[in-house]
This record gives structure tokens, sequence and C-alpha cells, in this order.
């Protein structure tokens, strides 16, 4: 089979032909992938050591695909059905953590793509706990960027208690903005984006937000103040302002999701006055992932997608890394 491999922290992508296929562990599923979502993490990960990324690693935590076998004591999933896996697997099931599906801190668990093999290839091997079924009449094209796109903007914005008639500001429309913009306008909030993308204003405003305000060099807090204040903040961006905070009504709340290892500062004056609540959010717990799958569904949501065969996988991963793909890219070895 063929499969992307990264062969050596800060090094580039390569095309492996693998001479074995993989078989499944006792409670493993190998899974034939239709679609794998490069996330800017694929990106991170190479370059990062907070990733904590095993190589060689083949990379990918947005897969989806059809299961072709299964292992011995597998019970509740079958060959022919379609799954997909998030960022987590193989957690122990009995630490504190893991009682609360929070699996992303149990000490056990591994990382797909990142610390086990994960989906860009023509197959992989999950952990048959941690597939997820996708819904029937959901393209698997769509579902793959939902895996963990989708589910870690809908996660912030659980984590924020979103309500209808808020209104919640979208910082970075890229692979999780545009979702977390769709997200957001269906559960009710009026969605105000900002973006430093001029080519990107009309197809933003198409997909729900009630304003798009370009940055221009000016930052997000001020552009925010300027128009009234938001409840929620989603800051989905590789970076985050410094003035963040000022865009803020009393009562805000800032759910930081985009990975940077910047800061901004806030001073207890700030918040005391303002009430307002600043929290790291990613994916998880697990029930929202299904969760996400049906908003996504119901809500008529789409991933714009550019979609690639597995040939041209390094030329996606370019425009991932440079910024310039629109909204996802996806790998479709099929
Ligand atoms: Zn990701
Ligand atoms: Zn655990």
């Amino acid at each position: 089979m063929r499969a992307v491999v990264a062969p050596r922290f800060g090094e580039a992508w390569e095309l492996h032909e693998r001479h074995r296929d993989p078989e499944p562990g006792s409670r493993d599923v190998v899974v034939e992938v239709i679609a794998s979502g490069i996330c800017y993490t694929d990106v991170g990960q190479l370059h990062d050591p907070v990733y904590g990324c095993k190589f060689p690693r083949v990379p990918g935590h947005e897969p989806v695909g059809r299961v072709v076998a299964v292992g011995p004591d597998v019970g509740d999933v079958a060959v022919g059905d379609i799954v997909g896996v998030a960022y987590s697997q193989r957690w122990c099931g009995a630490c504190r953590y893991c009682m609360l599906g929070r699996y992303e801190h149990c000490s056990a668990c591994t990382f797909t793509g990142i610390t086990c093999d994960g989906g860009h290839a023509e197959l992989m091997v999950m952990d048959a706990a941690a597939v997820e079924r996708i819904p029937g009449g959901m393209d698997p094209v769509q579902a793959a960027p939902v895996m963990c796109a989708g589910f870690t903007v809908y996660s912030g914005i659980c984590d924020a208690e979103l309500r209808p008639g808020e209104r919640c500001a979208v910082i970075g429309v890229g692979g999780l903005g545009h979702l977390g913009v769709q997200y957001a306008a269906a559960l009710g909030a009026e969605v105000i984006a900002v973006t430093n993308s001029a080519d990107k204003v009309a197809i933003v405003k198409e997909l729900g937000a009630s304003h798009v305000l370009l940055s221009e060099g000016e930052t997000a807090g001020k552009l925010l103040q300027r128009c009234g204040g938001v409840d929620v903040i989603l800051n989905t961006a590789n970076g985050v302002a410094p003035d963040l905070a000022l865009g803020l009504r009393p009562y805000g709340r800032i759910s930081l999701l985009g990975a940077c290892q910047h800061s901004f500062p806030v001073t207890p004056t700030q918040m005391s006055f303002g009430k307002f609540k600043i929290m790291g959010s990613s994916q998880g717990p697990r029930h929202r992932l299904r969760e996400v799958l049906q908003l996504h569904l119901r809500s008529k949501a789409r991933v714009v997608v550019e979609d690639y065969p597995l040939d041209d996988a390094l030329a996606a991963f370019d425009r991932v890394r440079s910024g310039v793909a629109r909204f996802r890219a996806v790998l479709v070895p099929g």
C-alpha cells in the first residue's frame, strides 16, 4: 500500500510504497481510507516538539474510510462500515480522565498521526473503541475534516457556552474558522468573522457570518470593540491579538483554539470588572464528536474542500503550510 511518511523531525513528507498491508490487532479495525484531511497541526508536528510526534510517522488525524478487516475481539464494528477516528485513540478506560471522556489527558492515550499512524495512506489501523460511525447520507470527504477541525471548533463553542442570540466572533477563517462560522450561526448566534484575507470576505458571508471585518493591520480587539463587542470569541488563528480581551462585552468568554506560543496580557481589574472568562479548548469529550457530525449534516454545513490524490500530498501540504489552501485540503487516496 502507499502511504505518506514523515521520516524525521524537521524533514519533508515522502510518499512510500509499503510491501505489507497493515493487519488488525485483536481490538483493531483496518480501514481503506476514503478521505484524510490535512490540518495545520500536520505542519506544526514536523517543527515543534510540543506535539511530541514520534518519527517515522504516517501523519493525518482526520481520516474517514471503509472497514475492510476487524480483529477477533471487535464486537460492534463490521466490515463495510464507514468510520472515522479523531485525535485520541487507545486510552486506558479506567483513569479519572477516561471516566470524564477526556481521553486526551489519559497517560496511556496515543494520538492519531502523531504517536500512532494516521490517515494519509491507502490503509490505516484504527482502535475499534475509538472509531465513530459516519452518519448515513454524509459524504466521507465532508466528514473527514469534522474529525479534527469540526470537532475542535464545536468543542470550543460548547466550552464557551454560546447561546442563541449572542454575538460570536470567529478570529481567523481557515479550516477551523470557516466551520466555526457555520456552526455558531446554525446554533443561533450573530457571527462576526475577522480575517486578514480580502478574498475570503464574500464566501465567509455566504457561509453565515453577519459581518466580516478585514483586519488590515488593525488588532482584533479594537475591531470588535468598535462594533460594540461580542459575547464569545473563538480564536482559531495561529496567533493571538495582544488586545483580544478589549473585544468582549461583560460576561464574555474567549475560547483559545489555534495552537501558538504567543501570549496576550489581561489584568485582574479588566477581568473582575468585565467578569469574563478565558479558556483553552481542544476536541473532547467524546460525545461532542457524534453531536458535531449530526450538527454538520442537519444544518447543511459544508467544508469548502480542495481534494488531492495521494500522489499530490506534498503539493497539498505546501498549500496548507503557506496558508493558501481554501479552506481544507483533503487527500483522497482512492
Ligand atoms: Zn487537527
Ligand atoms: Zn485513561
